[in-house]
C-alpha cells in the first residue's frame, strides 16, 4: 500500500528523521492559510498523488509570496498530472502539500528496499539525487552504493557512516546523515515498509540534512497489525477494481491489456500471463482466485474482470488441486448468467473433478470455448480477441 508524501513525512518525523515543515491543503484557501502559518519566505506547493515524477510534470512549484501560493495552488489543484509513473491517463490532484522552501546545496538519493534474493533489507544511496535511480543504475552504476542489513543487528552506525562517506556527504554533516539513516531504517522496520525512498535527500545552505521527498510503501500482508498506517489509505488513489477485489479477498492487479485472466494460484496466474504474451496477447489483469474459492467468489471475480471496459475476451485457466473444477465451472456459469457474457470466453480446466466441471460447462447454455491445454487456450483467446 502506498501513502502520500505528506503522510510519509509525518511518519518519518516520529522517528527523528528531519523533514521540512509543511501542511496539507485540500483547497486553495487552505493552501494560502497553510503558507501564512508556515511564515517562511519561500513556500513550495506540491501536488499529492501516489506517483513520482511530479516535479517534471509541473506538480511542484516554488512560491515567493502568498499571491504565488494562491496562483500555483489554483493551477495544480484539480489538474490531471501525467508523469512517467501515472500512465498516460494521469492522476487528478486533490491534495497539496504546502511546504517550507529549502535552500538546496546538493541532492542525494536514499532507498531502503527488500532484496528478495538475499532476504535482506538493503540500503542504497547515490550522490546522483533528484534523478530516477533506474537511470543512474543504467548509466553510472558505479555511483550507487549498497549496504546489506543483517536483520538481527539492524543497520549499524558503521554502515550508515560508510554510506555517508561513499556518497560524499560533507564531513561536518556525516553525524546528521547517520542519525537520518538510522531513523529511516527504524521507521522502515517498525511500520512494515516494503520501500522507503528519499529522493532527494538534501544538504541545505544552513547545514541541515533533510528529506525533501518521501515515498513509503507498506507490505499489505502486514497491514492487519498497522492500523495507524491503514488509516492513511487513500482509496481515491487506488484502482476501483482492485478495491472491490480486496473486499472479496481476491488477489487482483489491473493491467493495460484486453484479455481478462481468471486463474487459481499465483504461479499459474503468472505463467498464464506469460503464455498469453507469448502468443501475442496482452493480459488485462493478474487474478488469483485462491485455493479455496467458492462459487460466489468466482462470480465476484468474473464481475470484476467484466467491469473493465478494455476486456475483449476472458481466459479461465484452472488447475483443480484443493480447488475443485466443478466449483469453478459453477461460478463461471453463474457469473455469466448474472452479468450476461458479451465477450468470448475460453476455459481450460484440469485436475480434481475435471469431468464434472466440463459437464457443467457443456450443459450450460453459455457460449464457452473449451481448451485442451494452457497453450491451446492462450492461442484461442488471442486469436478471438484479434
Ligand atoms: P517528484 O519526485 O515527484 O518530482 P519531489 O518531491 O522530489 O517530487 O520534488 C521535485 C524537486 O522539487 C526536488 O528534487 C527538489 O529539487 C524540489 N523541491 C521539492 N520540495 C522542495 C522544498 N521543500 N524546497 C525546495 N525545493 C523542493
Ligand atoms: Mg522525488
Amino acid at each position: 500500500m502506498n501513502i502520500h508524501e505528506y503522510q510519509g513525512k509525518e511518519v518519518l518525523r516520529q522517528y527523528g528523521v528531519s523533514v521540512p515543515n509543511g501542511k496539507v491543503a485540500f483547497t486553495v484557501d487552505e493552501a494560502v492559510e497553510a503558507a501564512k502559518e508556515l511564515g517562511t519566505k519561500v513556500c513550495v506547493v506540491k501536488a499529492q498523488i501516489h506517483a513520482g515524477g511530479r516535479g517534471k510534470a509541473g506538480g511542484v512549484k516554488v512560491a515567493k509570496n502568498l499571491e504565488e501560493v494562491r496562483l500555483y495552488a489554483n493551477e495544480i489543484l484539480g489538474k490531471t498530472l501525467v508523469t512517467h509513473q501515472t500512465g498516460p491517463e494521469g492522476k487528478e490532484v486533490k491534495r497539496l502539500l504546502i511546504e517550507e522552501g529549502c535552500d538546496i546545496q546538493k541532492e542525494y538519493y536514499i532507498g531502503l528496499v527488500l532484496d528478495r534474493a538475499t532476504s535482506r533489507v538493503v540500503l542504497m544511496a547515490s550522490e546522483e539525487g533528484g534523478t530516477e535511480i533506474e537511470e543512474v543504475a543504467e548509466k553510472t552504476p558505479e555511483k550507487i552504493f549498497k549496504e546489506e542489513i543483517d536483520p538481527v543487528v539492524g543497520l549499524t552506525a558503521f554502515q550508515a557512516r560508510r554510506i555517508a562517506f561513499n556518497i560524499n556527504i560533507p564531513s561536518n554533516l556525516v553525524g546528521q546523515a547517520v542519525k537520518f539513516l538510522m531513523g529511516l531504517y527504524n521507521a522502515y522496520i517498525d511500520k512494515d515498509c516494503s520501500i522507503a525512498e528519499i529522493n532527494p535527500l538534501v544538504v541545505t545552505g544552513d547545514g541541515k540534512v533533510m528529506a525533501l521527498d518521501a515515498k513509503l510503501n507498506f507490505d499489505s500482508n502486514a497491514l492487519y497489525r498497522r492500523k495507524d498506517i491503514m488509516d492513511l489509505r487513500d482509496l481515491e488513489e487506488e484502482d476501483a477494481k482492485e478495491i472491490e477485489a480486496s473486499k472479496h479477498d481476491l488477489s487482483y492487479v489491473a493491467l493495460d491489456g484486453n484479455i481478462g485472466c481468471m486463474v487459481n494460484g499465483a504461479g499459474l496466474a503468472m505463467s498464464t500471463m506469460d503464455i498469453v504474451k507469448h502468443y501475442g496477447g496482452e493480459p488485462a489483469n493478474f487474478l488469483d482466485v485462491g485455493g479455496s474459492a467458492t462459487a460466489e467468489k468466482v462470480t465476484e471475480a468474473f464481475k470484476i474482470i467484466l467491469s473493465d471496459p478494455n476486456v475483449k475476451g476472458i481466459f479461465v485457466n484452472i488447475f483443480g488441486g484443493i480447488m475443485k473444477c466443478d466449483i469453478i465451472a459453477t461460478g463461471v456459469v453463474e457469473a455469466a448468467r448474472q452479468i450476461g457474457l458479451t465477450v468470448p470466453l475460453v476455459v481450460r480446466l484440469e485436475g480434481t473433478n475435471v469431468d464434472l466441471g466440463k459437464k457443467i460447462l457443456a450443459e450450460s447454455d453459455i457460449d464457452i470455448i473449451a481448451a485442451e491445454s494452457m497453450a491451446d487456450g492462450a492461442q484461442k483467446i488471442v486469436s478471438l480477441v484479434g
